[in-house]
């Protein structure tokens, strides 16, 4: 296991030589990392390849192995196979233990696979590197306790928040995620809006099933981005809300963060989040 150093240990460095990544997931013809890591690597001067791959959670050991005997160097994981690829790894970073998933796996030269995370990075550094939103001192109520929010807990705790409250329909979840990151606590789904929050972010998947009372928050964030977002955009309307961010930002910066521990090169984000407006 190694900390979050923005490098990867030598041994996995060993097929730096070959670039040759994918993005697996399930469906996978909406996944924009295709398009995402082609522009970090002209804008780095850089030459990949780098392929999406339908991939079932069944198929996902066969498909890894595949992958590194093709010569592959590295894969990008999208739902539902970060939780699977979290058990498949050989090795794991902090993140992707405190995550209990992974995003990113990087293969080494015999074949062994570390499984990372740059979830929570990549929103911590969208939210207050690209939009200017700094979470220190701030109330944040979070929805959902699933693979995306555990992620992004530990980040923004280091953000130095007043305070983080877990909300989640199964609130068992909510809790234990509380106990896990002492720094957060836990309210029941129908208590929502009975706390003075600054910042909503929703880790949830619900889409057009998420039931909002009325909250008061000024700032919201959703991780979900397309037309998954599109039902909290309208209520974030409703609510008269100052700013309701989706969660392509993140996206790009979670991807800018793989590109980056791969290929040694630091990508200028904030052109890309312009460009993407155009996808
Ligand atoms: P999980 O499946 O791990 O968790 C889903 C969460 O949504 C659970 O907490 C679940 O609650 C909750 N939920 C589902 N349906 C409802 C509902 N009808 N009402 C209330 N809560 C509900 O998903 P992930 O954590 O992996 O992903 C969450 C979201 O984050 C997704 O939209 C995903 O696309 C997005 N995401 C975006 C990224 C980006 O780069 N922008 C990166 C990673 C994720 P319960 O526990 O009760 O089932």
């Amino acid at each position: 296991m190694f900390q979050h150093t923005n490098v990867l240990p030598a041994s996995y460095l060993a097929r730096a030589g070959r670039a040759r990544y994918a993005v697996l997931g399930d469906p996978i013809n909406h996944s924009l990392s295709p398009r995402l890591f082609k522009l970090f690597a002209e804008h780095t001067h850089q030459i990949i390849d780098y392929r999406a791959f339908q991939t079932s959670l069944e198929d996902l050991a066969k498909t890894l192995k595949e992958l590194y005997d093709q010569g592959y160097h590295g894969v990008n994981l999208t739902s539902p196979l970060k939780e699977k690829a979290y058990l498949l790894a050989d090795e794991l970073t902090v993140e992707a233990q405190q995550a209990k998933a992974v995003n990113m796996i990087t293969f080494d030269a015999e074949g062994k696979a570390l499984g990372h995370n740059t979830d929570g990075i990549g929103f911590v550094r969208d939210l207050t590197q690209i939009k200017n939103y700094p979470l220190n001192n701030k109330s944040i109520l979070v929805l959902g306790a699933g693979g995306a929010v555990r992620g992004l807990l530990p980040f923004i705790i280091k953000e130095n928040p007043n305070a983080i409250t877990v909300c989640n329909r199964t609130e068992s979840k909510a809790q234990a995620l509380a106990e896990e990151f002492p720094e957060s606590g836990s309210c029941a789904w129908q208590n929502m809006a009975l706390l003075k929050n600054d910042l909503l972010i929703n880790g949830t998947n619900a889409a057009d099933a998420l039931e909002l009372p009325e909250l008061n928050i000024p700032v919201w964030y959703d991780l979900a981005y397309g037309l998954n977002h599109s039902f909290f955009q309208k209520e974030a309307k409703k609510q008269e809300v100052v700013y309701c961010f989706d969660g392509l930002g993140m996206l790009i910066e979670q991807a800018a963060e793989a590109f980056f521990l791969w290929r040694g090169a630091a990508v200028d984000t904030h052109t890309f989040h312009h460009l993407l407006l155009t996808f």
